[in-house]
């Protein structure tokens, strides 16, 4: 059995579905802060904090889990700027309380959602899992908090661990019954979307003079479902015996924000306005994944490899949904 913290949010629960749709047993941990019941479907549920450690141990026995998938965790870079307290007590003291509860009850298997933010301002090359880490960013710094704790895990308990460096997590579920939803939104290409369905007036561009071909922040959008498969793979390769390792995550092709813009215009059919605004603090200029680490180990492929059908499988949700999960 799978426990998924985080099983209700974004990414959680489109692995949710995948892990589902593969015969795994899974049992969703969410205290629904930012996570959506209506996103977990007819998977078993647990509401609850993962700083309830008593909660955690209890669930892991009830349901007689062997690993762990931790999403949990609050992920707006802006945000983390200017509230750091939140983000270093959920994302590095929350994580510490399930990394506890995890030993307690003899769960050894980890896949940790990690993050391109971990590795900061690295120039224009594609990053490797061996660029240095200098995140930018609070939430960048917890995340790489997170890994440090769970690396001194593994040393001083044996617990094993993957953790997956995402980039840019976007699309959704090609049934287009689950996607991204969260309030307030924050992401680039759900706000270009409600842009197009006129539930805002414009799209504001943050910052065109960083030193990129067109002055806007160039990022590697990966689809959802590709995320979730590599999660599925990671958690195989634990259960085999693998030793504790990190992967990035993403296509290898970096988009700035007036070409996604472009592209949700393409898409959409539909001239989305759009506005130049100031820089948001925390964002370095470029972030392009090599994957190559996880391709030639795990055998992970994405499947979603254009931008063009990343948007529009976004752009099937929100057409759908303009407001998300709400009734
Ligand atoms: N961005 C933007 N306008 C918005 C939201 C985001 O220009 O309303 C930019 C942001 O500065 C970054 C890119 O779009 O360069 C992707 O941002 P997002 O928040 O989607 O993901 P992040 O890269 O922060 O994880």
């Amino acid at each position: 059995m799978i426990l998924v913290t985080g099983g209700a949010g974004y990414i959680g629960s489109h692995t949710v579905r995948e892990l589902r749709s593969r015969g795994a047993d899974v049992v969703v941990y969410d205290n629904l802060v930012t996570g959506h019941i209506e996103a977990v479907g007819d998977a078993p549920f647990v509401k609850g904090d993962i700083f309830d450690k008593d909660l955690l141990v209890k669930t892991f026995q009830d349901y007689n889990v062997d690993s762990v998938v931790h999403f949990a965790a609050y992920s707006l870079v802006g945000e983390s700027m200017t509230n750091p307290a939140k983000y270093y007590r959920n994302n590095v003291a929350g994580t510490l309380s399930l990394l506890d509860a995890m030993l307690e009850a003899g769960v050894k298997y980890l896949v940790f959602s990690s993050s391109a933010a971990t590795y900061g301002d690295t120039g224009d090359g594609l990053i490797t899992e061996d660029s240095p880490q200098r995140p930018t960013s609070v939430y960048g710094q917890t995340k790489l908090m997170m890994e440090q704790l769970m690396s001194d895990y593994d040393k001083a308990y044996g617990m094993k661990y993957v953790a997956l460096r995402y980039f840019n997590a976007a699309g959704a579920h090609i049934s287009g019954e689950i996607g991204e939803d969260h309030h307030p939104e924050s992401h680039l290409i759900p706000i270009i979307l409600q842009a197009a369905l006129g539930l805002r007036s414009h799209i504001g561009i943050f910052g065109d003079d960083y030193p990129t071909r067109d002055g806007t922040c160039i990022r590697d959008y990966i689809h959802i479902t590709d995320l979730a498969d590599a999660h599925i793979r990671a958690l195989d390769y634990l259960k085999s015996g693998g030793k504790s390792t990190y992967y990035n995550l993403g296509n290898g092709n970096g988009f700035s924000v007036k070409e996604v813009i472009e592209t949700a215009r393409r898409v959409t059919g539909i001239d989305i306005p759009a506005k130049v605004e100031g820089r948001r603090a925390g964002d370095p200029a470029t972030l392009v994944a090599s994957s190559e680490k996880i391709k030639r180990e795990l055998g992970w492929d994405p499947q979603f490899d254009t931008l063009e059908e990343i948007v529009a499988s976004a752009w099937k949700w929100h057409s759908s949904h303009p407001h998300g999960f709400a009734k």
